[in-house]
This record gives structure tokens, sequence and C-alpha cells, in this order.
């Protein structure tokens, strides 16, 4: 049978969240009827660090930039999200509070459920609820690469890095970030990043024009970027889609790992 329009339309929205296409049919099904697809422009402002958390996003094309509460007029970008993850999962654990800002950086779309809601399914779907906590650790690591990246890369290399992560996000070539988007998203000044950004243009590998930038050459770009980039990746793929060891079919637990005598580390 030939599905409608509209059904087909919205089974696509749903697939293009990659947490929600992981979700089996039932739980998906359950968890979208509590949903709303939205649009999202670029600066709205989706949570503020210390505050509870009214509404989680699934995005599906947007990109949602995760601050540092403001500290006078330096901001820092400490991630991003888009359709890869989700924001305000953590409610699904029953926490409601958020310690980062929000901000929708890149324009788009995104399901949005009451905070609330997402609990009550986190109580009810044991998937969901995996799902979710994996992609909070994959955050957890996240921060901890992004804190290292900082501190120890290059600008250039931290401004590849950031629009390989925003092209990604995005699933575009073409991103409408202005200088001083970057800057907050580096925690750089802006004539530094005017610089950075210069090189990556003299390259071939970028374009960019007032508040856009339009990625060449994804190839090369991959060339200039730090490790940061790609142990990202890596850290999301083994985190989110490694298998769970089955318990055995009988219903007996499986044996917790036992301490072993002490090793002494690598030195
Ligand atoms: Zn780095």
């Amino acid at each position: 049978m030939a599905v409608p329009p509209c059904a087909k339309a919205r089974i696509e929205q749903t697939l293009a969240n990659r947490l929600l296409a992981a979700l089996g049919p039932a739980d998906r099904h359950h968890l979208l009827a509590d949903a709303v697809f939205v649009e999202l422009g670029a600066t709205t402002v989706l949570g503020l660090g210390g505050t509870a958390l009214a509404h989680a996003y699934f995005p599906t094309t947007c990109m949602i930039s995760l601050l540092a509460p403001e500290s006078g007029d330096k901001r820092l970008v400490l991630g991003l999200t888009g359709y890869e993850g989700v924001y305000g999962g953590a409610c699904a654990l029953g926490i409601f509070s958020t310690a980062f800002d929000a901000v929708v950086t890149g324009a788009g779309q995104a399901w949005q459920i009451d905070a609330g809601r997402l609990a009550a399914h986190g109580r009810s779907s044991p998937a969901l609820l995996r799902l979710l906590s994996r992609f909070l650790y994959v955050e957890l690591r996240q921060l901890g690469t992004q804190a290292i990246c900082s501190h120890f890369h290059s600008l250039r290399q931290r401004l590849a890095r950031c629009l390989l992560m925003s092209q990604d996000r995005m699933r575009s070539s073409d991103l409408w970030l202005t200088h001083d988007d970057l800057s907050q998203m580096l925690g750089a000044r802006r004539a530094g990043v005017t610089v950075a950004a210069g090189d990556l243009q003299a390259l071939g590998l970028i374009r960019y024009t007032r508040g856009h930038i339009f990625i060449a050459d994804r190839a090369q770009l991959l060339t200039q970027t730090c490790a940061c980039y790609f142990q990202d990746q890596t850290i999301y793929s083994q985190t989110m889609w490694t298998p769970t060891p089955a318990e055995p079919a009988n219903g007996t637990k499986l044996p917790h790992p036992q301490p072993g005598p002490p090793t002494r580390s690598a030195e």
C-alpha cells in the first residue's frame, strides 16, 4: 500500500535523526506521539545554564551549540549537536537542569518533546534510556576532547575541525556562519579567526564571503585538522553502535568482572 505523502514525509523526518532512527518502531512511535516537529531559526535560545529544561530536541537538519555560561562579552562553544544526537537527553534520566546555554547556530528543523514526557518515556523504554545514556557518555568524552583541543592545538587546526564538524551536522558544504560565530565556537579573537580562514581560503579549501562559508575541498580540509576530529568520530561510532553483550537466554545474569591483582601501569 502506498504511503500517503504526509505520512511518508513524517517517516523521513523521523529517520533523519540518527537516535530516533536507531529506536525500534514501537518505541519510536510512542515517543513521537508526544513530540512536535519544529523549525528553529539561527540564534534561537533553547536552554540557559543553571535553569530547568522545558523541552528536549532531536535535530534533523539544525545545529545546536552548547556554550559556557556567559562571562562578560566572551562566549565559548563547548560542543555541537546535530542530527546525530539530542539536546536535553538527560531528561530521560530524570535530570531536568542543564549546565550549558544552548543556542541554534545552524537554522533547521528538530523534533521537540516536553522534558517531563521524555522522562516518562525513559522510564518505560529501556532501549531509549540506553541510547540516550550512551549519547551522554559521548558528550562527556567530547567535552574532554574539546578541552584538550582548545589548549594544545593551533587555531588553524581548530578552525578546520570546527568547519568539518559543522559540515557533518548540517549535512551541507554551505555553512551560514559569521566570523563572530566562528570566534565564539573557537574561543578566539576575531582577528585570529580571519587570518586562519584566510589561510584555508588561500589553499583553496574554503570560500567565504560575509556570513557564508563554502567547503570546497573536504578531503584536503581533513589534512589540516587535528586528531581530535577523528577521535570524536571514533568515540561516537564505538559508543553508540557497539552492541551490548546479550544476557543468556535462560535469564541468568552474566557474571560481573572480578577484580584482579593490582597491575603496574606502563612506564
Ligand atoms: Zn584538536
